[in-house]
């Protein structure tokens, strides 16, 4: 099957599950007792499947049974529902190396997180789901090379920031009919936001506060079926940003004060937070502890083989609050911007990432991350003007790092949350773009979350103004493919011609490259 038929036939299955609505009669599940077979939706795969987080002997296999994605409570019984799945080394599963039975529990929404081990390393698999007579979508993955194998190309694309409302996904459809091995998504997988009626797609839920509205979000984003052809073709490595829980937010403090003053609980933000992770974890491949209390634990790392490990951060949860108390995140920095005690990935996360960077052997060391680490002044030459959500508003922190990846083997960061495309270079001293040059950072624009317009030609000339910024392009929407070898990273700016309607063609805008042992790029 090639990649097109693929395709073709992840997008009917999902479009035939999400239009043949649910059974009305709505199901009553014993509550003591697994829901009978008969009793179930027949389109519970309405959502379809995804899989993530591969190592070399095991990937994370993900579904969730929800027949009414914008129900409370899905169109499902409440009660555990038995599920089997299957791993095959072909699409046809004539031969199937690993298969179980799990249980989807209600308390979960009936999501399902298979860890399927015992598989072989830097292989292609294939995998689906089964509930009595229904058969789940077919997805494709693969496990990643043996640990400290050599390996000579890796090929990954990043991706971020797909507000629904903003626009259609044609970035997905292209991004699934890419040759990849991996896909990183950083961030902005959801966006919390009102509907908008004079929206591209106006939303269809509420602003989500509880556990039943993040669900329902989910579910809204989920149901698109070029989303769904996009993660039934990769694993994913996921990393949430703010907009998976609400904007800006801080640690424990919500939503900048829009007024100035403080206004945050953040006893009522911790149980929201809660709320946010759990649907989060509920609906995406992660292969992480269920979150609990409030907390996730959702930073981590994954190596391929000796050519790279990748540091995915989480730089919302453990940070401290913006500084200044502003009414936005762009402005003028105050004193307490540069209070060292200040810090954007937490003391614990720190610590690991120090000690992770430093036992690394891999030949490229990538921070999978949220947002811009290298400096950008918004008035070229001066400190007048920052966007302090960014790594900009956290110095100290960010020369931490910095300093931890001085002598690391080829540090590259990639990022999202700003919507454009950019090209960067983190040096020794931020503050100081003629010393040292330590990390490239490649910023991948938007899926559909839009760019004001009338702001593309300012930050291209803000770019140009600073000599740390080697590209900027805020026009277009899409996402970066990555192809890594010991010698070089190269990355291709993959850009769709509209996100405002369904037929876009895609194009490469730019392609830079990376040589090992320099960490300045170069335009190809
Ligand atoms: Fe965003
Ligand atoms: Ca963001």
């Amino acid at each position: 099957m090639d990649r097109r038929t693929f395709l073709a036939g992840v997008v009917a299955t999902a479009i035939a599950a999400g239009c043949s609505g649910g059974d009305d009669s709505g199901p009553e599940g014993s509550p003591t007792g697994d829901a009978a077979a008969a009793d179930l939706p027949a389109s519970l795969f309405a959502l379809g499947v995804a899989s993530g987080d591969p190592l070399p002997d095991s990937v994370i296999l993900w579904t969730r049974l929800v027949a009414e994605p914008l129900t409370d409570g899905g169109g499902m019984p409440n009660a555990p529902v038995p599920v089997s799945w299957e791993v095959a080394t072909d699409e046809d599963f004539d031969d199937v190396v690993a298969d179980g039975a799990t249980s989807a529990e209600p308390a979960l929404a009936h999501s399902v997180h298979v860890d399927a081990g015992d598989l072989e390393p830097d292989t292609e698999y294939w995998y689906r789901f089964t509930v009595g007579d229904l058969t789940s979508p077919v997805g494709r993955t693969r496990t990643a090379p043996p640990a400290g194998a050599d390996v000579e190309r890796l090929r990954f694309a990043f991706a971020s920031c797909q507000d629904r409302q903003d626009g259609l996904w044609t970035a997905h459809e292209h991004l699934a009919a890419e040759d990849l091995d991996l896909v990183f998504f950083l961030g902005d997988y959801i966006y919390e936001d009102d509907p908008s009626s004079d929206a591209v797609r106006p939303g269809r839920t509420p602003e989500p506060v509880d556990l039943v509205g993040y669900r329902l979000r989910h579910g809204e984003y989920r149901s698109d079926p070029l989303l769904q052809a996009a993660h039934a073709r990769f694993p994913w490595v996921c990393t949430p940003d703010d907009h998976e829980v609400d904007n800006n937010y801080a640690g424990l403090n919500e939503e900048l004060p829009q007024d100035g003053g403080s206004g945050s609980d953040p006893e009522a933000f911790r149980q929201r937070r809660a709320a946010a992770y759990q649907a989060y974890y509920e609906h995406l491949p992660l292969r992480i502890d269920q979150p609990s209390g409030g907390d996730a634990r959702i930073y981590r790392d994954l190596a391929w083989g000796s050519l790279a490990r990748f540091y995915v951060l989480d730089t919302r949860q453990y940070r401290s609050d913006q500084a200044c108390a502003r009414p936005s995140d762009i402005g003028a920095p105050c004193p307490e911007v540069d209070d060292p005690a200040r810090t954007m990935l937490g003391e614990e996360q720190e610590a690991w990432l120090g000690d992770s960077l430093e036992g690394s052997d891999a030949t490229w060391n990538v921070l999978a991350q949220q947002v811009v680490m290298t400096r950008l002044a918004l008035v070229p030459g001066t400190d007048d003007l920052f966007n302090l959500d960014q790594w900009d508003g956290y110095p100290a922190s960010r020369q931490r790092v910095i300093d931890r990846l001085r002598g690391v083997s080829n540090p590259v960061v990639i990022t999202g949350d700003i919507h454009l495309s950019g090209l960067g270079v983190v040096t020794q001293d931020d503050t100081d773009p003629s010393t040292e040059p330590v990390a490239t950072e490649l910023v991948g624009t938007s899926i559909s979350s839009s760019f004001p317009a009338a702001f593309v030609d300012a930050i291209g000339a803000i770019a140009t103004a600073s000599p740390a910024i080697h590209y900027v392009e805020a026009r277009y929407r899409g996402y970066v493919v990555v192809e890594v070898t010991p010698d070089e990273l190269r990355a291709d700016y993959r850009y769709v011609s509209t996100t405002a309607g369904p037929q876009a063609e895609v194009s490469t805008g730019a392609s830079w490259r990376v040589r090992a042992g320099n960490p300045v790029p170069e335009g190809v």
